[in-house]
């Protein structure tokens, strides 16, 4: 069999786990709380409080959305036309042309001219979180986040495409099978040192302080058997009025974390609550879970590119020989872009399930609905959150269940308990 069938026939396979993975991982029999219920939430909100919330989104959103399709061309015009391969060339001629100068410099240039082209739009947005009172770092702090994730990003893609490209040069025939091993490695190794590299870049980690809450915190998660080392206090406040947290990390990397906002604005019920849901992420292991399937993705990725790059008419579209050479990355990049806007709707569905099964976890860990309802009351006023989004955008986008049916699913738990 040729490379090319074995491509195939790796692709299958990978699609195949993909589909399995996600049948297998993702609780999916857990449809949302009756439509009727969360009506009656939206109702229990306070009117004035949504209309600000909706104001804010509708504020919001124009630059979102342009932002996302600006990219998109800019993307397109990069790799279905010349533009981008005579970007990586002109990246690489002050090197005599080298490859890795080609690869590494020109595939920095392609994807940092993709983030010059809608750093307007980000500008907007974080004018439009000032105007809001969310945004707490100013255009100082906002610049520096930039650059650091600029730096950031720079890092990790200049090791990439260095890996990637010296692949293919040592194995023209095969790269794609060990680029598809790397690309899973990869992701598999960042979910390991992000919260340890990369995380610490943003922001400063504290461990909680002690006292009555942490003590309550510490003993739920050992009530129910997801051991803790430790909560970990984000200083989200110097950029961000917004309350939050989450897990991350892998095994020995694994942490809860909270921001430093929530601890300050909410009760100690709420804060528990919370962190009750961050427990069911680790519980059910929804880190590695996603760390997983990503791998896979990723993957499957890069042996689709080999396979679509290997098409004649795109090739000729991007003026390049083969999808090997340097100058093709940014071919690659209008690919994979046109797929993460295909595959956005997917994700975001997936990731509501496993959030809603971290909600429900939440509500038998405490038994506290009512703390688990006014918590969600209090990330909807504070973030201004939109209730209940409109429905074109949820399903797109959202990555959680909407305020209205997280707390429609309480009233259900609390009618189901009797409490
Ligand atoms: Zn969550």
């Amino acid at each position: 069999m040729t490379p090319r069938g074995w491509a195939l026939l790796t692709l299958a396979g990978l699609a195949v786990a993909l589909l399995v993975a996600a049948a297998l991982l993702i609780p999916w029999h857990r449809p949302p709380a009756p439509r009727a219920d969360q009506l009656a939430a939206l109702r229990d909100l306070p009117a004035d409080q949504v209309a600000h919330s909706r104001e804010f989104r509708s504020a919001l959103r124009p630059a979102g959305w342009a932002a996302i399709g600006i990219g998109l061309l800019v993307a397109l015009a990069l790799g279905l036309t010349p533009l981008g391969s005579r970007l990586v060339e002109l990246a690489g001629r002050p090197f005599g042309d080298h490859w890795a100068a080609q690869a590494v410099l020109g595939g920095l240039a392609v994807v940092l001219v993709a983030d010059l082209v809608t750093l307007p739009f980000a500008a907007w947005r974080q004018s439009v979180l000032t105007r809001y009172g969310l945004s707490t770092n100013g255009w100082s702090g906002w610049t520096a986040d930039l650059l650091k994730s600029y730096a950031v990003s720079a890092v990790i893609g200049a090791v990439a495409l260095l890996g990637f490209y010296t692949v293919i040069r040592l194995s023209p025939r095969w790269w794609w099978a060990f680029g598809a091993a790397g690309a899973a490695t990869l992701v598999v190794l960042l979910s390991f040192v992000l919260p340890v590299l990369v995380e610490p870049v943003f922001n400063r980690f504290t461990p909680m302080e002690q006292g009555p809450l942490r003590t309550e915190l510490m003993q739920m998660a050992a009530r129910d058997g997801v051991p803790v080392r430790d909560v970990l206090v984000a200083d989200a406040s110097r950029r961000t009025r917004a309350v939050n947290a989450y897990v991350s990390g892998l095994g020995p990397t694994r942490r809860v974390v909270v921001y430093d906002t929530l601890l300050r604005e909410a009760t100690p019920a709420e804060v528990t609550a919370v962190v009750a849901h961050e427990l069911g992420h680790a519980k059910d292991r929804d880190v590695a879970v996603g760390t997983l399937t990503g791998a896979l993705g990723a993957a499957a990725a890069v042996v689709a590119l080999y396979l679509l790059g290997s098409s004649g008419p795109l090739l000729r579209l991007a003026g390049v020989e083969s999808v090997a050479q340097p100058r093709a990355f940014p071919l690659l990049v209008a690919l994979v872009t046109v797929a993460g806007l295909v595959w956005a709707p997917a994700q975001a569905l997936m990731s509501r399930r496993v959030e809603a099964r971290a909600d429900a976890h939440a509500l038998a860990l405490t038994g506290d609905p009512a703390a688990f309802e006014a918590m969600q009351r209090r990330l909807a006023g504070i973030n201004l959150a939109d209730p209940d989004p409109p429905r074109w955008e949820y399903l797109y986008s959202a990555t959680h269940p909407s305020t209205v049916e997280r707390m429609a699913a309480a009233r259900a738990h609390a009618r189901e308990t009797g409490r």
